[in-house]
């Protein structure tokens, strides 16, 4: 069997490259599991690396872009030692110390086993589910504009949602495309009123109000979609080149079904005020626990209660 490590970290968004600094400064020598890229925000560095201009984050005036900022985060992260796996868990056993996890072959031996773990595996991009949608994405749909932004020059593009992310996509894409038109299911945002603010005095922006995608037409680019109104049921054709999907999000939590408690709405039980799960010498950061704050900082700080808490944890153990 591998060598018995003091913390596994499992995901690298704020949450898991924070809970590493700590661990690391605290001479846990922890090992960070921090994913491999895809397309979607379940990659390494997380949400923020589908973001654009993050402006509330403390100790950037001026601003900073989101994969920037994780970059920083990792260099801090490796600077004081931490080790950096670019890999996926695939299967973990909480059932008995020390736990393991794998991240190859799920059958086959445990790649890493350790006396703690920290989860901090984030949440992804919720999908509109249409046939098109998973088609054409890279080729006109896109759920990332600072990705994608750049390839809608002069062009007429759209975003669906009326929360933060879809203000803050459309503002974003104004400074490449012609028009941006925010396609809402409803005629009232749910974005903090800052952003909707933001959106509503740029020129760029139109608004579709009580619409829903239907369909999504093309076969090899996107050529344009159905919308469908809400209080007729009427159906329309709209002409665009890119459609960015920004109606929210969901935990990455399947790997830990049956081994971790999980709320109903699947993200992962925590007591309340702290990082413990359910199974002692677990711990849960970040977005993967959190489906209120969902922000880089709070993120980041509860990555930093999860290697207080597994230190903590850990010391106990080692007295007992
Ligand atoms: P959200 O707040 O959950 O908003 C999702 C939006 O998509 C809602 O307007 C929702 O409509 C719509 N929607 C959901 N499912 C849909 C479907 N199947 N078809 C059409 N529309 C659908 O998600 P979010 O905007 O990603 O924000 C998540 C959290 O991150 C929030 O707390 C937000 O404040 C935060 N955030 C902050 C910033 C920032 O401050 N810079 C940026 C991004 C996100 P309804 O309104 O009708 O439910």
């Amino acid at each position: 069997m591998s060598d018995v490590h003091e913390v596994v970290i499992i995901g690298s968004g704020p949450a898991g490259l924070t809970a590493s600094i700590y661990a690391a400064r605290a001479s846990l020598a922890p090992v960070l599991l921090e994913g491999e890229p895809s397309s979607t925000s379940d990659q390494p560095g997380g949400q923020l690396m589908l973001t654009t201009d993050v402006e509330n984050y403390p100790g950037f005036p001026e601003g900073i872009m989101g994969p920037e900022l994780m970059m920083r985060f990792r260099e801090q992260a490796t600077k004081f030692g931490t080790d950096v796996h670019t890999v996926k868990a695939t299967r973990v056993d909480f059932t008995e110390q020390p736990f393991k996890v794998w991240t190859g072959d799920p059958e086959g031996e445990p790649d890493f086993v350790s006396k703690s773990v920290i989860v901090a595996t984030g949440a992804q991009s919720l999908m509109l589910g249409l046939d098109g949608e998973s088609r054409l994405l890279g080729h006109g749909v896109s759920t990332c504009a600072t990705c994608d932004g750049f390839f809608f020059k002069d062009q007429d593009i759209a975003v669906v949602g009326g929360g933060d992310s879809a203000m803050e996509e459309a503002t974003f894409l104004t400074k490449f495309a012609k028009s941006v038109t925010v396609i809402h299911r409803r005629d009232e945002l749910r974005a903090s009123q800052i952003m909707q603010d933001r959106a509503m005095a740029n020129e760029k922006i139109k608004w579709q109000w009580n619409s829903t995608v239907t369909d999504i037409h093309g076969e090899t680019k996107l050529e344009g979609i159905t919308i469908t109104d809400t209080n007729t049921g009427e159906e329309s054709k709209m002409d665009f080149t890119g459609l960015f999907v920004a109606i929210g999000h969901r935990p990455n939590t399947d790997l830990f079904k049956g081994a971790l408690d999980l709320h109903e709405s699947a993200y992962l039980v925590t007591e309340p005020g702290t990082t413990i799960t359910n199974v002692p010498g677990v711990f849960a950061c970040g977005d993967v626990q959190d489906d209120y704050y969902r922000q880089a900082i709070t993120a980041a700080g509860s990555g930093c209660m999860a290697a207080i808490d597994a230190e903590r944890w850990l010391e106990a153990q080692h007295d007992a």
